[in-house]
């Protein structure tokens, strides 16, 4: 995949901005990249769409082609849509006892992700574990997982035969209750398909337990079929989160992105083997990367616009020490502190300046005299910009008029920019410029 990246890349010219057909070849790829990882169709079509309109007109960055720029984009959106608002990623278990309804596909690593859960809970969190094996289908499932309650050290509701899911679910509670215990885990029976019995039977388990977490677990091998087994778990019972298992394979991951993309709803944790500790938070960085699958590409494109700020921020500290600071120097720095927040956010930014906000802020310094100075400075010629010295009084007339601000506007102008100046100058000096232009950009 690479190589086919690479030749479209090619033939793609270096612009300064990312053409809508720049955009177009490279997210041909990406589609190809995505549909490869099993990104349901759908999905993998509005993603793209949503990708081609923020990339078209992005400036793309020195010695990177704008196919590599774009596939950084994607990869930036990928994570932003698999992270989604920053959920927390513990689990609800606030109100003792809290209940944990496990649900999903036969075979797709309930049972096992409930016994990895509980390790995690007891050793990690020092609680209190109960498992129930709501699974009457097949007989040997509740001995699997009292097996397992015992590899990691939790207690297993006690196996009573002949009794229906509510009724185990039920009593489950009521020994969580009596035993003391902070989460009891419900691990439902699987369905080979979605199958309107069994959903209706974890429906009325549902009711009855109230859980506070609801987790569907989904082999990360599936395909195309997350998106339906998804939407139909959400839509009949209510999730909470996903647990993606099977990551440990060779699979890409992509139903990652289709049921995250689809029902809105978090994927909390990742199955990364058979062994009780293979099991770990999800990182969106990390599944981003294996769904694209063009990590060399995205390092590649970050390093180059380090290397690029580092450049720059180096050759602005050199001009700053020469004392050359002019007014497209100032406007720039202007347009950055309002970016940044205004006065206030850049002052906290840069070492030892806390203080002086508010000083600055007194003196009037202020954000919408940050916007009358850029004003100002837009309001003279380019000459005048590059020799602020050149400015006699008729010069200054001009320049106020057309910014539509007094004359004793711009002169305090032309005093700050002397004062700044100076004080790059000093700064530029010391190492201390450079830092604090880098992190400007
Ligand atoms: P259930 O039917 O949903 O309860 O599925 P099980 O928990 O019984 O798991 C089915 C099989 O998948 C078992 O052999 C597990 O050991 C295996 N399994 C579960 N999670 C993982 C995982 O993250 N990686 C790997 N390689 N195997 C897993
Ligand atoms: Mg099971």
């Amino acid at each position: 995949l690479s190589e086919r990246l690479g030749s479209v890349f090619d033939r793609l010219t270096k612009a300064g901005a990312l053409s809508e057909a720049d955009v177009d070849a490279a997210l041909r790829e990406v589609r190809t990249a995505l549909l490869e990882a099993d990104v349901s169709l759908a999905v993998a079509r509005d993603f793209i769409k949503a990708v081609k309109a923020k990339a078209t007109g992005q400036a793309v960055t020195k010695s990177v082609t704008p196919g590599q720029q774009v596939v950084k984009i994607v990869h930036d959106e990928l994570v932003h849509v698999l992270a989604g608002e920053g959920e927390p990623d513990a689990l609800k278990i606030d109100n003792p006892p809290s209940a944990i309804l496990m649900v999903g596909l036969q075979g797709s690593g309930k049972t096992t992700t409930t016994a990895k859960l509980a390790k995690r809970l007891k050793d990690k969190n020092g609680k209190k574990v109960l498992l129930a094996s709501l699974d009457t289908n097949r007989p040997a499932a509740m001995e699997q997982l009292a097996i397992l309650a015992g590899q990691v050290g939790v207690d297993s509701l006690p196996i009573v035969k002949g009794e229906t899911a509510v009724q185990i679910a039920k009593r489950a509670k009521t020994q969580a209750t009596l035993g003391g215990y902070d989460v009891v885990f419900l691990d439902t029976a699987g369905r080979l398909h979605i199958d309107e019995v069994l959903m209706d039977e974890v429906q009325a388990v549902r009711d009855i337990a109230q859980p506070r977490e609801t987790l569907l677990v989904v082999d990360g091998l599936t395909g195309q079929d997350a998106v339906n087994v998804a939407t139909e778990f959400d839509g009949k019972v209510g999730i909470s989160g996903v647990v993606l298992t099977r990551m440990d394979g060779d699979g890409r991951g992509g139903a990652a992105l289709s049921m995250r993309a689809v029902t809105g709803k978090p994927i909390r944790f990742v199955g990364l083997g058979e062994k009780m500790d293979a099991l770990e938070t999800f990182e969106a960085e990390r599944v981003a990367g294996r769904i694209l699958g063009m990590g060399d590409i995205v390092a590649l494109v970050e390093k180059a616009r380090e290397t690029f700020e580092a450049e720059q921020a180096e050759r602005m500290a050199k001009r700053f020490a020469k004392g050359l600071f002019n007014m497209n120097d100032m406007r720039s720095q202007l347009d950055q502190m309002l970016k940044m927040g205004g006065m206030q956010g850049l002052m906290g930014m840069l070492p030892g300046m806390g203080g002086m906000a508010k000083k600055a802020e007194e003196a009037g310094f202020n954000d919408k005299m940050l916007k009358h100075q850029i004003a100002l400075i837009n309001s003279m010629t380019k000459k005048e910009r590059a020799n602020p010295d050149l400015l006699a009084a008729s010069r200054k007339k001009r320049i106020a008029a057309g910014a539509g601000l007094e004359v004793s506007e711009l002169n305090k102008l032309l005093k700050q920019h002397k004062q700044m100046a100076e004080m790059m100058k000093k700064m530029g000096k010391g190492g201390m410029m450079k830092q604090a232009i880098k992190q400007m950009m």
